[in-house]
């Protein structure tokens, strides 16, 4: 069957700019910044105020964002850190490459974010920090994690890589953890032409010391005054995501309307659960996510239909082979577990017509109805 809609669709997102695309790109290799340079320092500032906060650091990713994070927060071998499993791996993958333990707490049956609620279950006199998820675009419920980690004296930092614009009670999302990161891997909200991702914090002190780290701890070249890594973004994806991110509130706001026009055709469907919209959020649907129960025929169905799909994610972090040593079993987050059974990646990006959307509804009332007309 020929793919009528696909998932993703970045080259009609890029067509558009190509010009722009080569001058950037031609204007560093003109001056060879390739590693950290002056196109990383403007894309620095730019993105700092499109997040409304003063200081951004660029790296290499998502990945690194989070792992400098946890170790310019001092988190290390013995600590404990508390995460969602309703994420993708990398969340807690920088917890364990700090030497840290990850812990996991449920997420909301609503908004599939961190609930604020189950922390205490997880506080050990070895937490030092906590990483809430804005998953799929949608805002965790900063105000009681904040409060539970100025209790308890935590960290928290924001894991935004699917979020960049959300805002949370009218700010945006980056502006409430010690440090929030975010990821430009090309299928996220705002993408590179390859792998790069940026911190964002208000504190001057975290920024100082990412920028050490980043670049193999040095504060200036050949002395190192502690063991970094090099973790720089590169002048090309800086020079490219300059341009895209003047495009991305635009690209927002279209998602934002695909998903009304979604909502609008499955909410009240029977055996399909849409996402829902926290009261607090202005949500940017990196992925829109539908839930239904036989997930595996309503797959083979929109595949055959032509409607391309996703899973994110098909298994919960706790429940990977990877993370067996941490000892978590079936049904230790029952939340997490049956969206991860249930969930159905429609496609989602600022480029999809009206009318392909149309389509994609059809195709999934007649998938999960069974081929019942409706
Ligand atoms: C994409 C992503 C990451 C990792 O970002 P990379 O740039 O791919 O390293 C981390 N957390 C979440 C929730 C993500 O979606």
């Amino acid at each position: 069957m020929q793919i009528k809609v696909p998932f993703l669709d970045l080259w009609s997102q890029h067509l558009p700019l190509m010009s722009e695309f080569s001058q950037a790109i031609q204007e560093v290799i003109e001056s060879s910044a390739f590693a950290g340079g002056p196109f990383v320092a403007a894309f620095e500032r730019d993105f700092a105020a499109y997040c409304d906060i003063p200081y951004s650091i660029g790296v290499g990713s998502g990945t690194e964002a989070l792992w400098l994070s946890l170790l310019a927060c001092g988190v290390g071998s013995g600590d404990e850190v508390i995460t969602v499993p309703s994420t993708f791996m990398a969340t807690a993958e920088a917890i364990t490459y700090c030497g840290a333990r990850p812990v996991f707490v449920d997420v909301d049956e609503r908004t599939y974010t961190m609930n604020p609620d189950a922390l205490k279950n997880a506080l050990t006199s070895k937490t030092k920090a906590i990483i809430p998820v804005h998953l799929f675009g949608q805002p965790a419920d900063m105000d009681p994690i904040l409060e539970f980690g100025r209790e308890h004296g935590l960290h928290v930092i924001e894991d935004a890589c699917q979020a960049h614009g959300a805002t949370y009670k009218g700010k945006r999302v980056g502006t409430f953890g010690d440090t929030a990161c975010f990821s430009f891997y090309p299928g996220k909200n705002l993408g590179a032409f390859g792998e790069a991702g940026a911190i964002v914090t208000s504190s001057a002190e975290l920024d100082q010391k990412l920028r050490v780290f980043r670049d193999h701890g040095q504060e200036r070249k050949y002395f190192h005054s502690v063991i970094g890594w090099n973790c720089r973004m590169d002048g090309i994806q800086a020079a490219v995501l300059r341009i895209k991110l003047q495009q991305l509130e635009a690209a927002n706001q279209l998602r934002r309307t695909h998903a009304v026009q979604y909502d609008a055709g499955l909410g009240e469907f029977d055996g399909v659960i849409t996402p829902a919209q926290a009261s607090y959020a202005r949500h940017v649907y990196h992925i829109y996510a539908i839930r239904v129960r036989n997930r595996d025929e309503t797959i083979q169905s929109l595949t055959d239909q032509g409607i391309a799909t996703g899973i994110h994610y098909p298994v919960p972090v706790h429940l990977q082979e990877a993370y067996q040593s941490l000892g978590y079993t079936r049904y230790s987050f029952p939340i997490a577990e049956r969206c991860a059974a249930e969930f159905v990646s429609l496609p989602m990006y600022p480029e999809l017509t009206h009318s392909q959307i149309e389509q994609v509804i059809d195709a999934v009332k007649e998938a999960v109805a069974g081929g019942v007309e409706v």
